[in-house]
């Protein structure tokens, strides 16, 4: 591949299989942009809430969000995730903001007017971009394609080890239930359910440390770049 080249990495993967932590060290290593795609479900997700509005029920989350204004702003390589000119990204990392994310992902509409923002962010520049659906519908053409796994039990285990160091209460169980319950949601849902794309390498991550994982992407991309 010609070197010089915009290209992009798509990183999918279930809830807690450490796709974020992976895609920052890539992101690090190779020089390029990270986009965390969740934080954009979570960031609607948040705007519902705080507006009383029921995450479940399409027709009032569609009135909720028409107008919403979400943006993403980079700051030192940073991430932050803008709605309506509040910055939610320190608000929406909480279990809640994980369900209602996770419910108003299920949304045609929320998935619409989602696409062409992670389009445009992966056109200027490199990019590695992770979530459920980049592979499959958001980057289909993707140079790089990854699918990130983990057991249930492990991906719980790591959440609640990132929640609790944040120093948030949660129990192990209520962390497992919410591991298990996304799963479900995101894989059964009737638009860009989770799904391995067929031309993705997938990864389990049981036995890996994050950077065994991010060391095996760098490589495969420097590998086919060189
Ligand atoms: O990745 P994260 O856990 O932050 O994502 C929160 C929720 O957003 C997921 O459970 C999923 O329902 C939704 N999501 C999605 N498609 C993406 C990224 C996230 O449906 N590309």
């Amino acid at each position: 591949m010609d070197s010089l080249k915009v290209y992009a990495i798509a990183l999918d993967g279930p809830s807690g299989a450490g796709k974020s932590t992976v895609a920052k060290i890539v992101a690090k290593t190779l020089k390029i942009t990270y986009l965390d795609t969740g934080a954009l479900y979570r960031a609607l997700g948040y705007v519902c809430l705080k507006n009383g509005v029921d995450v479940n029920d399409g027709g009032a989350v569609e009135q909720c969000i028409k107008d919403v204004d979400v943006s993403i702003v980079y700051r030192d390589g940073v991430q932050s995730v803008i709605a309506d000119g509040e910055d939610v990204s320190s608000k929406i990392r909480t279990p809640e903001m994980s369900m209602a994310a996770s419910a108003v992902s299920a949304i045609p509409y929320v998935r619409q007017k989602l696409l062409g923002l992670q389009r445009v962010i992966a056109e200027k520049s490199s990019v590695i971009l992770d979530g459920r659906d980049i592979g499959t519908v958001v980057l289909p053409q993707a140079e790089f394609k990854f699918f990130l796994t983990a057991s249930a039990e492990e991906r719980a285990r790591r959440r609640f080890d990132e929640l609790t160091a944040k120093g948030q209460t949660v129990t192990y169980e209520d962390v497992f239930n919410d591991v298990v319950t996304r799963d479900k949601n995101d894989s059964t849902r009737a638009i860009a359910p989770l799904k391995r794309a067929s031309d993705a390498v997938e990864i389990n991550s049981d036995n890996m440390s994050a950077q065994d994982v991010a060391d095996f992407i760098c490589s495969t991309v420097n590998g086919d770049l060189l």
